[in-house]
């Protein structure tokens, strides 16, 4: 899990502190929306369907910041919408570093090469590509042809510039797992420097609804891929109690103000997935939401099959921090399980001629 130490650091610190408080509630990170406009139509999206007026709307600078120091997560995931879309993006990330935020920049990649000298790479920007797969299930899933190609050209340029680059992959209904395990090998080959993954949530608006996966298909589907995800070594940028929880191996419930959503209309109730109403600041959100009707043990049925990140990476870290054996535990596998990142290297050449062959063939 090659994410930056001084992150891993930071997430650990204010953890410790949380928890010496006493704090019942507290959030990881914060997930931002500061536009809906998007560039593509993905076919598990549920994030776009808006009117043409809410579509050109965005969130300024100020706000985003506002935001960030209003609920205190040490990390900030700025997504949308295409955030590269927003005219103002390089001096929302530029605030952020500047108040040494950490910020997962999600982002398609279609405007990335073109928009990459922007930014200034620093250990508080990473860039988040989104790619559901090799080429073929990819363009499929974000219902456009040529998508993965300028994904990877522009994951390798951010590479080669010195940014550090993760990927943010979602798993739907019928993926080969043979290809999911040939695809890490690979990502992990072109030296990313940690990988996102997790089951699609099944949105009311999204275009195709019979794509996301139920709870056993979700158990299956994860044993079967990261089967012996430690020992190959792969880049995952999670707690690895989360992705016990996506394998069946530990069971937990949502903590759905763990990564509360902050988007045009406010502070997103109850979650990041979910659009019960809005609060107008953080604290609203936490005092006034009954966190008791959500929740894989609350019986919303709208919850039942969810086991996406946002809900479930922040119970997997307390879980973590529940007791010095399983603190041990945690820091063991991520420590074992750690590579060391190589600042500046290009991504290497997984062609046939190239430096590392692979089975699965990255065409740029
Ligand atoms: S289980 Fe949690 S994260 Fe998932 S939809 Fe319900 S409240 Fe949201």
């Amino acid at each position: 899990m090659a994410v930056p130490f001084r992150m891993q650091w930071r997430m650990f610190t204010y953890v410790l502190k949380q928890r010496l408080r006493g704090n019942p509630r507290y959030p990881l990170v914060l997930m931002l929306e500061p536009l809906f406009a998007c560039n593509l139509e993905c076919a598990g999206c549920g994030k776009i369907q808006y009117p043409a007026d809410i579509l050109r709307q965005r969130l300024t600078p100020q706000q985003c910041w506002e935001a960030a120091e209003e609920c205190g997560a040490p990390i900030v995931s700025i997504a949308g919408g295409e955030p590269l879309a927003h005219s103002e993006i390089d001096a929302i990330v530029e605030g952020f570093v500047a108040r040494k935020k950490f910020v997962y920049l999600c982002t398609n990649a279609i405007l990335l090469e073109k928009n990459l000298h922007r930014f200034q790479p620093s250990p508080y920007l990473i860039f988040s590509i989104h790619l559901d797969g090799t080429e073929k299930t990819h363009d499929r899933m974000v219902c456009r042809e040529g998508v993965y190609r300028t994904a990877v050209r522009a994951l390798r340029l951010a590479k080669e510039k010195g940014f550090y680059v993760m990927t943010n992959t979602t798993i739907f209904q019928g993926e080969d797992s043979e290809e999911f395990r040939e695809f890490f090998e690979t990502l992990t080959a072109m030296g990313v420097d940690g990988m996102m993954i997790s089951p699609g949530y099944a949105y009311e608006k999204a275009p195709q609804q019979d794509i996301f996966l139920k709870r056993g298909e979700t158990h299956s589907w994860f044993s079967k891929t990261l089967r012996d995800w430690r020992r190959k070594g792969w880049a995952f940028n999670h707690s690895p109690f989360y992705l016990d929880f996506l394998e069946g191996k530990r069971d937990y419930d949502c903590t759905p103000w763990g990564n509360p959503l902050r988007n045009l209309f406010g502070w997103q109730r109850p979650c990041y997935l979910q659009q019960e109403g809005y609060a107008k600041s953080f604290r609203e959100l936490l005092e006034t939401t009954d966190w008791s009707k959500y929740g894989c043990r609350s019986g919303n049925p709208k919850c039942a099959h969810c086991m996406v990140h946002v809900g479930y990476e922040p119970s997997a870290v307390a879980d973590s921090f529940s007791t010095p054996g399983k603190f041990l535990e945690m820091v063991w596998d991520i420590v074992t399980t750690q590579r060391p990142r190589s600042k500046s290297r290009p991504a290497p050449d997984p062609s046939p001629g190239g430096r590392r062959p692979q089975k699965l063939e990255i065409a740029v």
